[in-house]
Protein backbone atom coordinates (compact mmCIF):
# COMPACT_ATOMS: atom_id res chain seq x y z
CA UNK A 1 0.00 0.00 0.00
CA UNK A 2 1.14 3.41 -1.00
CA UNK A 3 1.58 6.47 1.52
CA UNK A 4 1.18 9.47 0.51
CA UNK A 5 3.01 12.13 2.32
CA UNK A 6 2.54 15.46 1.49
CA UNK A 7 5.28 17.53 -0.32
CA UNK A 8 4.60 20.46 2.40
CA UNK A 9 5.61 17.88 5.32
CA UNK A 10 8.56 16.46 2.98
CA UNK A 11 10.03 19.94 2.32
CA UNK A 12 10.02 20.57 6.08
CA UNK A 13 11.73 17.73 7.10
CA UNK A 14 14.37 18.29 4.42
CA UNK A 15 15.20 21.72 6.09
CA UNK A 16 14.90 20.47 9.86
CA UNK A 17 17.22 17.68 8.70
CA UNK A 18 19.48 20.70 6.68
CA UNK A 19 19.22 22.58 9.91
CA UNK A 20 20.36 19.21 12.47
CA UNK A 21 23.46 19.20 9.91
CA UNK A 22 24.50 22.41 10.41
CA UNK A 23 24.29 22.07 14.11
CA UNK A 24 25.92 18.83 14.25
CA UNK A 25 29.08 20.33 12.02
CA UNK A 26 29.36 23.56 14.11
CA UNK A 27 28.87 21.11 17.13
CA UNK A 28 31.49 19.20 15.49
CA UNK A 29 33.49 22.24 14.77
CA UNK A 30 33.37 23.77 18.31
CA UNK A 31 34.56 20.11 19.61
CA UNK A 32 37.43 19.91 17.24
CA UNK A 33 38.58 23.96 18.73
CA UNK A 34 38.24 23.02 22.75
CA UNK A 35 40.41 20.05 21.42
CA UNK A 36 43.13 22.06 19.83
CA UNK A 37 42.63 23.82 22.80
CA UNK A 38 43.03 21.68 25.15
CA UNK A 39 46.00 20.26 23.76
CA UNK A 40 47.80 24.07 24.45
CA UNK A 41 46.89 24.17 28.03
CA UNK A 42 48.23 20.58 28.72
CA UNK A 43 51.25 21.88 26.66
CA UNK A 44 51.50 25.07 28.69
CA UNK A 45 50.81 23.30 32.18
CA UNK A 46 53.67 20.76 31.15
CA UNK A 47 56.10 23.85 29.99
CA UNK A 48 55.30 25.49 33.50
CA UNK A 49 55.80 22.17 35.45
CA UNK A 50 58.85 21.82 33.85
CA UNK A 51 60.52 25.22 34.23
CA UNK A 52 59.49 25.47 37.90
CA UNK A 53 61.63 22.39 38.31
CA UNK A 54 64.14 24.00 36.43
CA UNK A 55 63.76 27.02 38.81
CA UNK A 56 63.94 24.69 41.61
CA UNK A 57 66.95 22.94 40.64
CA UNK A 58 68.66 26.57 40.52
CA UNK A 59 67.59 27.55 43.63
CA UNK A 60 68.92 24.34 44.94
CA UNK A 61 72.28 24.74 43.76
CA UNK A 62 72.86 28.54 44.48
CA UNK A 63 71.28 27.75 48.20
CA UNK A 64 74.48 24.83 48.39
CA UNK A 65 76.69 27.65 46.95
CA UNK A 66 75.79 30.35 49.21
CA UNK A 67 75.99 27.81 51.96
CA UNK A 68 79.05 26.55 51.31
CA UNK A 69 80.47 30.39 50.66
CA UNK A 70 79.47 31.92 54.32
CA UNK A 71 80.96 28.47 55.70
CA UNK A 72 84.16 29.54 54.44
CA UNK A 73 84.09 32.88 55.05
CA UNK A 74 83.08 31.52 58.84
CA UNK A 75 85.89 29.56 58.89
CA UNK A 76 88.36 32.08 57.93
CA UNK A 77 87.04 34.62 60.30
CA UNK A 78 87.42 32.33 63.05
CA UNK A 79 90.89 31.30 62.45
CA UNK A 80 92.03 34.65 61.26
CA UNK A 81 90.56 35.29 65.22
CA UNK A 82 92.87 32.50 66.45
CA UNK A 83 95.80 33.95 64.77
CA UNK A 84 94.81 37.26 66.79
CA UNK A 85 94.56 35.87 69.58
CA UNK A 86 97.54 33.76 69.52
CA UNK A 87 100.30 36.91 68.26
CA UNK A 88 98.36 39.06 71.41
CA UNK A 89 99.11 36.33 73.65
CA UNK A 90 103.04 36.04 72.50
CA UNK A 91 103.66 39.45 71.95
CA UNK A 92 103.05 41.96 74.59
CA UNK A 93 102.75 45.55 74.01
CA UNK A 94 106.19 46.96 74.20
CA UNK A 95 106.44 48.79 77.63
CA UNK A 96 108.70 52.22 76.51
CA UNK A 97 111.34 53.11 79.30
CA UNK A 98 112.98 56.62 79.02
CA UNK A 99 115.92 57.82 81.26
CA UNK A 100 115.26 60.62 83.11
CA UNK A 101 118.02 61.32 85.22
CA UNK A 102 121.84 60.27 85.34
CA UNK A 103 123.53 60.72 89.10
CA UNK A 104 127.70 59.35 89.36
CA UNK A 105 128.42 57.49 92.26
CA UNK A 106 131.45 58.13 94.34
CA UNK A 107 133.54 56.21 91.37
CA UNK A 108 131.66 58.16 88.75
CA UNK A 109 129.46 55.16 87.76
CA UNK A 110 126.21 55.76 86.76
CA UNK A 111 123.26 55.42 89.12
CA UNK A 112 120.09 56.17 86.47
CA UNK A 113 116.10 56.50 87.14
CA UNK A 114 114.24 55.82 84.19
CA UNK A 115 110.52 55.90 83.19
CA UNK A 116 108.29 52.93 82.68
CA UNK A 117 104.95 53.74 80.55
CA UNK A 118 102.55 51.25 80.16
CA UNK A 119 98.53 51.55 78.69
CA UNK A 120 96.00 50.36 80.71
CA UNK A 121 92.24 50.36 80.06
CA UNK A 122 89.91 51.60 83.30
CA UNK A 123 86.56 51.24 83.47
CA UNK A 124 86.41 54.93 82.79
CA UNK A 125 88.78 55.35 80.24
CA UNK A 126 92.25 54.57 78.67
CA UNK A 127 94.96 55.49 81.47
CA UNK A 128 99.09 55.08 81.74
CA UNK A 129 100.60 53.14 84.34
CA UNK A 130 104.02 55.32 85.31
CA UNK A 131 106.61 53.51 87.14
CA UNK A 132 110.07 55.06 88.01
CA UNK A 133 113.04 52.60 87.96
CA UNK A 134 116.36 53.31 90.11
CA UNK A 135 119.51 51.07 89.00
CA UNK A 136 122.83 51.57 90.16
CA UNK A 137 125.20 50.15 87.38
CA UNK A 138 127.94 49.43 90.03
CA UNK A 139 126.47 47.68 92.62
CA UNK A 140 123.13 46.07 90.54
CA UNK A 141 121.03 47.69 92.92
CA UNK A 142 117.67 48.13 91.26
CA UNK A 143 114.56 49.26 92.73
CA UNK A 144 111.08 49.58 91.04
CA UNK A 145 108.42 51.86 92.57
CA UNK A 146 106.78 54.99 92.68
CA UNK A 147 104.01 53.40 90.69
CA UNK A 148 100.63 55.35 89.55
CA UNK A 149 98.05 55.50 87.67
CA UNK A 150 97.06 58.59 85.57
CA UNK A 151 95.63 60.00 82.38
CA UNK A 152 97.88 60.31 79.68
CA UNK A 153 98.89 63.68 79.10
CA UNK A 154 102.20 65.99 79.65
CA UNK A 155 100.09 67.32 82.70
CA UNK A 156 99.80 64.47 84.87
CA UNK A 157 103.23 63.09 83.92
CA UNK A 158 104.97 66.27 85.16
CA UNK A 159 102.68 66.28 88.58
CA UNK A 160 103.86 62.42 88.90
CA UNK A 161 107.68 63.73 88.75
CA UNK A 162 107.19 66.69 90.97
CA UNK A 163 105.46 64.89 93.61
CA UNK A 164 107.45 64.54 96.85
CA UNK A 165 105.54 61.39 97.56
CA UNK A 166 106.67 59.75 93.65
CA UNK A 167 109.45 61.65 91.60
CA UNK A 168 110.35 63.56 94.12
CA UNK A 169 111.29 60.65 96.56
CA UNK A 170 113.19 57.98 94.03
CA UNK A 171 115.36 61.78 93.06
CA UNK A 172 116.05 61.76 97.06
CA UNK A 173 116.72 58.11 96.55
CA UNK A 174 119.18 58.03 93.51
CA UNK A 175 120.81 60.93 95.32
CA UNK A 176 121.63 59.47 98.47
CA UNK A 177 122.85 56.05 97.09
CA UNK A 178 125.05 57.58 94.41
CA UNK A 179 127.10 59.97 96.96
CA UNK A 180 127.39 56.45 99.47
CA UNK A 181 128.04 53.97 96.76
CA UNK A 182 131.30 53.29 95.69
CA UNK A 183 130.73 50.45 93.31
CA UNK A 184 132.18 49.68 89.49
CA UNK A 185 130.82 47.38 87.49
CA UNK A 186 132.93 43.70 87.45
CA UNK A 187 133.38 44.09 83.64
CA UNK A 188 134.49 47.60 83.51
CA UNK A 189 138.01 48.58 82.19
CA UNK A 190 140.66 48.74 85.05
CA UNK A 191 142.26 52.18 85.55
CA UNK A 192 145.72 52.03 83.99
ZN1 LIG B 1 125.39 51.35 93.84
Amino acid sequence: MLRIIRTSRLNSQASALLQAQGERDQLLDANQKLTSSLETERQHAQDLKASCKQLGEQFERQKAAYTRACDERVQEARQQAEELQARAVTVPEPEPEELLYRYKNQVLTDVTITLRTKKVELAYGPRVELTLILRCAGCDFTRTDASLCVADDPESRQNFLADDAYGGAVKGDAQRHAERCRAVPLDSEPPA
